[in-house]
C-alpha cells in the first residue's frame, strides 16, 4: 500500500516536471515567433519568403529547444555543489559555471556547467559533459556523422559548401579533413565489416526457399589510384593550387588491393563486405585471414567461390585460407590473355580471332587439357610468338583447375570478376580519381576505409568505435 503512494507521488512529480519543461519550451517558442514576425515581409509574403524567413531562424529555434531540454533534464548535475574526485575520492567543490558552446545538427547549444578540480590529482572534470557524452571540440557527433557522409562523396571544399547550404552548419574544409582522419585512424577490415549475425541474415534471406546453398563470391583485384609522395608535405593546407604549380614532387599511381564478398541472388548481387586499401599482398592476406578467423564467412551455409585474374599472390592466399572453395579464373581476363597470344602468333587476322573463339569454346567445355596440348603443337611464327605461346601455356597450366567454365556456370557460379570491378569503381575511383587530386597514401586509405564502411552499412559502427576512443572534454 505504501508502495502505491510512493508511485503516485513520483508520478505527480514527473507530471509537474513535464509541465515546467513544456512551459519553458513554449516561452522559447514565443520569443522565436516574435523574431520570425519581425523578419517576415509586411503583407502577403510569397511562399519562398516565408520559407526563407523560417529557414534562416530555424537553428535558433531547434538549438534553443535542445538547450532547454538539456538544462531541464540535467538540473541536478548542473547545480551540483560538490562531488568526489573520480581518482582519489576527496570531496571537491564546484567552480564556475564555465560556459561552452557546442554545434549539433539542430543548431548551437550553450552550456553553463560546474567545474571540479582536484589539486592533489591535478585533474579537472565537467560532470555535465560526461553525462551528455559530449565529443571533444565544438562539433558534436551528429555533425561529425553528417561530415563523414558528405566528404566520402565529395571533395572537401565542395562538401563544406554543400553542408553549409543544406544544413546551415558551417564546418571548414580543413576541419572536415582533420575530422575524417580522426574517425578513420586505425580502422581495420573488422571495424568496417558487418557483424557475423548481419552477414548470416543476408545469407538466410538469399537462401530462403531455395534447394541449394547460395553462392558467396569472394572477388579480389587491384585498382590504381593517384598518390602523392610524403616528400610533398610541409606546406600549409589550403594552398593546393600553389602547391600544384610548384610541382616539387611527382605523383605516382599506387595499387589499391581490394576484396569484395557478395552473394548471388539470381541476376542480383547482394553486397556483403568490401575492403580496399593501398596495401601490399601480405596486408591483403592478413585482412583475409582476419575475416576468416572472425568467422564472418559462414562456410557451412554457402558455396564459397573465389574469382580473380591470374595474379599469383591472390591465389596463394586463397589456397591457404579457403582450400575448399571453388576457384575461378576470370573468364574475360583469360580471353584477353588468349587474344594477346593469338595476335603475337597470327597477327591481327581472322585466323587469330578464330583460334581465340575455338580455344574459349574448348575451355568452356572443360577441355583445358586439349587446349594445352594444342599450344604445345603450335609452330611459332617468330621468336615473339614462341614466347607468347610459352607464356600462354604456363598461364593456362597454372590455372587449369580454374577454367571449367561450363561446370561453373551450371553450378550457378560467376565466370567473371565484375562484382569486384564495380566495387573498385564505386569505392576507389569515384572519390579518389578526380582531376588534379593526388592523395597521400595514409589519407587515401582513411578515405577508402570510410567509403567501405559506408557501402558495408557500418558507418554507425565506425562512429561508435570513434566515440568510445575519444570521449571527453
Ligand atoms: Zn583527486
Amino acid at each position: 500500500m505504501g508502495c502505491a503512494e510512493v508511485i503516485s507521488f513520483d508520478e505527480v512529480r514527473a507530471r509537474k516536471h513535464r509541465t515546467t519543461l513544456r512551459q519553458q519550451l513554449h516561452e522559447r517558442f514565443d520569443r522565436w515567433l516574435d523574431q520570425l514576425e519581425s523578419e517576415l515581409p509586411e503583407d502577403e509574403p510569397t511562399l519562398s519568403q516565408v520559407s526563407e524567413a523560417i529557414w534562416t531562424l530555424r537553428q535558433q529555434l531547434t538549438g534553443g529547444v535542445a538547450e532547454t531540454i538539456v538544462q531541464h533534464t540535467h538540473q541536478e548535475v548542473q547545480s551540483r555543489p560538490h562531488m568526489p574526485c573520480p581518482t582519489c575520492a576527496r570531496l571537491l567543490t564546484a567552480r564556475g559555471p564555465v560556459s561552452r558552446r557546442v554545434e549539433t545538427m539542430v543548431g548551437a547549444v550553450e552550456l553553463a556547467r560546474p567545474y571540479f578540480y582536484c589539486q592533489v590529482c591535478r585533474e579537472g572534470t565537467y560532470p555535465l559533459d560526461a553525462a551528455l557524452r559530449l565529443s571533444a571540440g565544438r562539433i558534436q557527433l551528429d555533425v561529425q556523422q553528417a561530415v563523414a557522409d558528405v566528404v566520402t562523396e565529395l571533395p572537401y571544399d565542395t562538401a563544406a559548401t554543400m553542408l553549409d547550404h543544406l544544413s546551415g552548419i558551417a564546418v571548414s574544409s580543413e576541419r572536415m579533413h582533420t575530422l575524417t582522419h580522426q574517425v578513420a585512424e586505425g580502422l581495420t577490415v573488422l571495424d568496417v565489416a558487418p557483424s557475423r549475425e548481419a552477414i548470416a541474415q543476408r545469407v538466410a534471406a538469399v537462401a530462403a526457399g531455395r534447394f541449394r546453398r547460395p553462392v558467396l563470391v569472394l572477388g579480389i583485384d587491384g585498382a590504381y589510384v593517384p598518390t602523392r609522395p610524403e616528400s610533398a608535405r610541409g606546406r600549409r593546407p589550403g594552398q593546393a593550387r600553389q602547391r600544384a604549380r610548384r610541382a616539387r614532387w611527382r605523383g605516382e599511381w599506387h595499387e589499391v588491393k581490394g576484396l569484395r564478398l557478395y552473394l548471388l541472388d539470381g541476376d542480383r548481387i547482394v553486397h556483403v563486405l568490401s575492403w580496399h586499401q593501398v596495401q601490399n599482398e601480405a596486408q591483403l592476406g592478413e585482412a583475409l585471414k582476419q575475416i576468416k578467423e572472425a568467422g564472418l564467412i559462414p562456410e557451412g551455409s554457402v558455396r564459397l567461390c573465389i574469382v580473380s585474374d591470374g595474379a599469383e599472390w591472390i591465389w596463394k592466399h586463397v589456397q591457404a585460407l579457403f582450400p575448399h572453395a571453388w576457384q575461378v579464373l576470370d573468364y574475360y581476363h583469360c580471353a584477353e590473355y588468349l587474344h594477346k597470344m593469338a595476335k603475337a602468333h597470327y597477327g591481327v587476322s581472322l585466323q587469330a580471332q578464330e583460334w581465340v573463339e575455338a580455344t574459349l569454346t574448348r575451355l568452356y567445355m572443360g577441355k583445358v587439357g586439349a587446349v594445352l596440348a594444342g599450344l604445345q603443337r603450335m609452330r611459332p611464327t617468330s621468336e615473339e610468338a614462341a614466347k607468347a605461346i610459352a607464356n600462354c601455356w604456363a598461364y593456362l597450366h597454372e590455372h587449369r583447375g580454374r577454367t571449367h567454365y561450363r561446370k561453373l556456370r551450371r553450378g550457378g557460379y560467376p565466370l567473371g570478376s565484375g562484382g569486384i570491378e564495380s566495387s573498385n569503381k564505386l569505392i576507389c575511383h569515384v572519390r579518389l580519381k578526380r582531376s588534379g587530386a593526388w592523395w597521400y597514401e595514409g589519407n587515401s586509405n582513411h578515405m577508402l576505409a570510410l567509403r567501405c564502411a559506408k557501402y558495408n552499412g557500418t558507418l554507425d559502427q565506425v562512429f561508435t568505435r570513434y566515440q568510445q576512443k575519444h570521449q571527453g572534454a
